[in-house]
């Protein structure tokens, strides 16, 4: 009792604080005060006492003063158990102020006294996590409001204001001013009634502070007894305990806890604008993002009803979204996000195309508390998307027909020849020139020229399907990559294009048609995307040769089963380097024909011809890896190809007459480098057996073995008969 006694003597007489952290003298003697007054919440009070000495004290004094005062008063003693708490707790929130500014000796700049004041919040965010009663948060909430409502961050004022918090801001005021600080010397205790006398009315209750002048100058021996009686004897351990339970309160917006400031920090420094809309379609937030980019300042719509004619909101088409479509009134109702690209009227008074995000917010029992409102401004993003893509069609795109150009053409062709080749599809390309269309020039004039041009381009992209390419190769020559598409299919297509040109009248021919021809050829083993396009020119020109408007087809296609059967063509086996590749090659064919065939490969591979003796014959073929797709360290060789050809009469099973055969040619092909230095180079054998490949899809033919496999001779002459039916059918 004596040391009680001694405490509230000294709460009367405070002789200054007790500065930093060190351990307070009257620890023993406080600590039992608290427990008892706060049972297990004490705890809250010694992090207090690790955190600032200073501050535990001055809450201490404080409620023991707000204590005799509520005594004196005759408030009930529910009313009094939660000032006397509130006043021990209201300033637990310094735990989170940096010991810089507790401890500055100078005045605190603006930004650390925003912190300190922060600490209010701190201590109610702190204090909800456990503390049952109301009324000890509501006090806690108002400790240091202005009696007349000018102090911000309050939203009563006057007698509104929680008793108990107008009590405290006055005992606190003048513990405050009659306490040492490390930045302020202690006022007298006259001087500091003065001010609160000065300041009655404004910041503090007049009539309270009337009161606490009474009591100052009273006789207190009496209520230093009863406060001491109270808190040591009277208080039962479980009532102080009952004001304290873990409570699962979600955090409250805007709230100032550590995250809740962080939060408002990066609301308040987004470059986007953030809007919060709550479930009655009322604005509750428009941060600085929101302003910039609106020139609309938060003040002005906060608490307005959110329409999305405030921002003249509208899709991309220019046509206004209405409130039905709006994506906040979306998102409250289905409770369904949205991404949407829209126009805002902007802060220059012009629309301005933003990234919409919408989403609801749904509270932890189900309800919705209303949408979030992101805005992007994308303007930026538009203009270079823009420019990329007008970029990108400017390098892609013929301006004339709006179909790709030779480049793209080119790049296209190249990947596509390997895609097919690699998953062993057909793939085929028409090339198309206009007939006599200098004369169409001519005639009619350059304009009606462009205008047949358009008309054809027209025609060949109705007819592309999905993955084909329709590219103006130059002047009025056009060609199509059709995807997944053989010689065939290819080849009735041009058809239905040639007749559908032939039978549209030109306008600016004075209604006569034109006409145009086509060369097809699908791919076949051992292609190059350039021998492919010569050799669907070498159709074209054919085409032409027959008198125009008309369909040629050249090649062998891939030949599905027959000859992956027959060869492996496809195939890339490594076998070891060799110095040339030397096979006996058999083709169903005379030799008349095996020579016309080895035309198309002269012609395609654009091979020099050496020499010719006979029936034997000498080329060179440059191979120039000109595909993108090939390895960098790639350089051009020259192949040698030596073919020998002789013509035999194969004799089948049951015809022994030697004229009952039927002629077929046999080559004995050697081809290698022409250079001694590339020839055990494993990219060059790679590359040879490519041109072997090719050779034999030119010429039909199979490597002899493999054809003797047939036992059944009959057997081969069906699949060689299957295999050459489409060309012997054009010949
Ligand atoms: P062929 O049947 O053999 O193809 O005869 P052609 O007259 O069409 O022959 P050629 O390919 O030599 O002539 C093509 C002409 O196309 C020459 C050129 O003046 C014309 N031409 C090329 N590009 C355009 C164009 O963009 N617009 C117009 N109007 N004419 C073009
Ligand atoms: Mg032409
Ligand atoms: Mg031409």
């Amino acid at each position: 009792m004596a040391e009680i006694g001694s405490l509230l003597h000294e709460l009367e007489h405070p002789k200054g604080a007790r500065a930093g952290t060190a351990a307070p003298v009257h620890a023993g003697a406080d600590n039992q005060l608290v427990q008892v007054r706060l049972g297990t919440a004490s705890s809250l009070f010694a992090a207090l006492q690790c955190k600032h000495v200073a501050t535990a004290e001055h809450v201490l004094r404080v409620a023991l003063s707000c204590s005799a005062w509520a005594l004196k008063a005759g408030l009930d003693p529910s009313e009094r158990d939660a000032i006397e708490i509130a006043a021990l707790l209201h300033d637990v929130g310094v735990i989170g102020t940096p010991d810089r500014i507790l401890q500055k000796p100078g005045v605190l700049d603006p930004d650390e006294a925003a912190v300190m004041a922060r600490s209010r919040q701190m201590s109610l965010e702190i204090l909800r996590q456990s503390c049952t009663s109301a009324d000890i948060l509501d006090i806690v909430e108002y400790v240091g409001a202005w009696y007349d409502g000018s102090r911000k961050g309050f939203r009563l004022c006057g007698t509104d204001i929680p008793l108990g918090a107008r009590m405290i801001t006055i005992a606190e005021a003048f513990d405050a001013m009659v306490t040492d600080h490390v930045y302020r010397s202690a006022m007298s205790h006259e001087r500091a009634m003065t001010e609160l006398f000065d300041c009655a009315g404004t910041q503090f209750d007049p009539e309270l502070v009337r009161q606490f002048a009474e009591l100052y100058v009273c006789d207190q021996t009496e209520l230093r007894r009863e406060v001491a009686s109270r808190w040591l004897n009277t208080l039962d351990p479980n009532l102080a305990n009952s004001h304290w339970q873990l409570n699962c309160v979600p955090p409250v917006a805007g709230s100032h806890g550590v995250d809740g400031v962080f939060q408002a920090k990066l609301l308040e420094n987004m470059y986007d604008a953030v809007v919060f809309i709550d479930a009655t379609g009322q604005i509750a937030l428009w941060n600085r993002g929101a302003e910039r980019l609106t020139g609309i300042a938060g003040s002005s719509v906060r608490q307005r009803q959110w329409l999305p004619e405030l921002l003249k909101m509208c899709d991309e088409k220019g046509e206004a979204i209405h409130e039905a479509d709006c994506p906040v009134n979306c998102a409250i109702q289905s409770g369904v996000q949205s991404l949407r690209r829209l126009m805002i009227w902007g802060r220059t008074r012009q629309p301005v195309a933003v990234d919409t995000h919408a989403f609801p917010v749904i509270g932890e029992d189900g309800t919705t508390m209303g949408a979030v409102l992101l805005f992007h401004d994308a303007s930026s993003e538009i203009s270079l998307e823009q420019r990329c893509q007008r970029l990108h069609e400017k390098a892609t795109k013929d301006p004339l027909t709006q179909v790709a150009n030779r480049a793209e053409f080119d790049r296209v062709h190249e990947m596509f020849v390997a895609a097919h080749q690699q998953q062993q599809v057909p793939c085929s390309l028409i090339i198309g020139d206009l007939d006599h269309f200098k004369k169409v020039n001519d005639t009619y004039g350059h304009q009606a020229g462009d205008e047949v041009i358009k008309s054809l381009a027209k025609l060949l992209k109705r007819s592309c399907r999905p993955g084909d390419l329709v590219a103006r190769y130059g002047g009025e020559e056009f060609v199509i990559l059709c995807a997944d598409c053989d010689n065939a299919a290819a080849a009735r297509r041009a058809e239905g294009i040639r007749q559908g040109l032939c039978q549209l009248p030109q306008p600016k021919m004075g209604g006569r048609p034109s006409s145009v021809s086509f060369g097809v050829t699908e791919i076949q083993p051992g292609d190059t995307p350039e021998t492919m396009l010569r050799r669907a020119d070498r159709a074209l020109l054919m085409a032409k040769e027959r008198g125009r408007n008309n369909v040629v087809q050249l090649g062998v296609g891939s030949g599905g089963d027959e000859f992956e059967t027959a060869g492996g063509f496809w195939r890339r086996k490594t076998p070891p380097p060799q110095e040339a590749l030397e096979r006996v090659l058999v083709t169903p064919v005379p030799i008349k024909m095996a020579i016309e065939k080895l035309r198309g490969f002269v012609a395609d591979h654009q091979a020099k011809i050496v020499d010719i003796d006979g029936n034997h014959v000498h080329l060179q073929i440059l191979d120039q890896p000109s595909s993108r797709l090939r390895r960098l360290g790639d350089r051009p060789v020259t192949f040698s190809v030596d073919a020998r050809f002789e013509e035999e009469r194969f004799q089948n099973r049951g015809h022994d007459q030697p004229s009952s055969g039927v002629l077929r040619t046999r080559i004995r092909l050697r081809i290698g480098p022409s250079k001694n230095r590339d020839r055990r180079r494993n990219d060059v054998q790679e590359r040879a057996r490519e041109v072997l490949v090719s050779f034999r899809s030119y010429l039909m033919a199979y490597e002899e073995e493999e054809q003797e496999k047939e036992t059944s001779s009959l057997g081969a002459l069906n699949r060689a008969k299957r295999i050459l039916a489409p060309w012997l059918a054009k010949k």
